[in-house]
């Protein structure tokens, strides 16, 4: 079994998934990426790397076989990877330039994230690599990193609905 929790940077998957209580190995892919050397070099206009896509699903498959009962994926990549269901989570594009600027990101970034976010393209990509049947969108807005966990929980017991394009956020743009 395999759950990706992905999203627009500062819509809250790291802080979620550290809460999360599940039988899944939690894994934060940006670290792993980090510590593992899993890029292919600097993206320095981004001061971040170019992900090594393929390193990471060797990787995950590894982790996965060595794994009791599967992975929980924290990234705004894993949609990218095979899973069975993905955890979507979303911010009104106001709230998540704050927490961007808050997590001393510049406000370029915390700008260009939020437009993003205001055009669902992390969940279009989601719906378009996994299908409506495998998406499971998160509104966190005004919600607490708890409550937020308590969802993702409800995913990985499979006692929550599919769902996609609950939000409307163009009123930002
Ligand atoms: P991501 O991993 O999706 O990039 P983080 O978990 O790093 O996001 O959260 C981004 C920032 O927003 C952090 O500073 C965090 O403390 C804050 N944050 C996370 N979840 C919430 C929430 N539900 N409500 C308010 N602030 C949050
Ligand atoms: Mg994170």
């Amino acid at each position: 079994m395999r759950v990706a929790v992905t999203g627009t940077p500062g819509t809250g998957k790291t802080t979620a998934t550290e809460l999360v209580e599940t039988d899944l190995e939690v894994v934060h892919l940006n670290d792993v990426i980090r510590e593992e050397e899993l890029d292919e070099g600097t993206d320095e206009e981004r001061n971040s790397l170019f992900a090594d896509f393929d390193a990471i699903r060797d990787w995950l498959a590894e982790r996965e076989a060595e794994s009791e009962n599967g992975l929980l994926i924290d990234s705004h990549l894993a949609h990218h990877f095979d899973a069975d269901r993905v955890v979507v989570l979303r911010c009104h594009p106001e709230q998540l330039e704050k927490r961007l600027v808050e997590r001393g990101e510049t406000e370029a970034k915390a700008e260009e994230n939020a437009e993003s976010e205001a055009l669902d393209v992390i969940l279009s990509e989601a719906v378009a690599e996994h299908g409506t049947e495998s998406a499971y969108e998160i509104d966190t807005t005004d919600r607490t990193p708890e409550n937020v966990s308590t969802d993702i929980e409800a995913v990985i017991r499979g006692e929550r609905a599919p769902s996609a394009g609950t939000v409307d956020y163009l009123d930002y743009l």
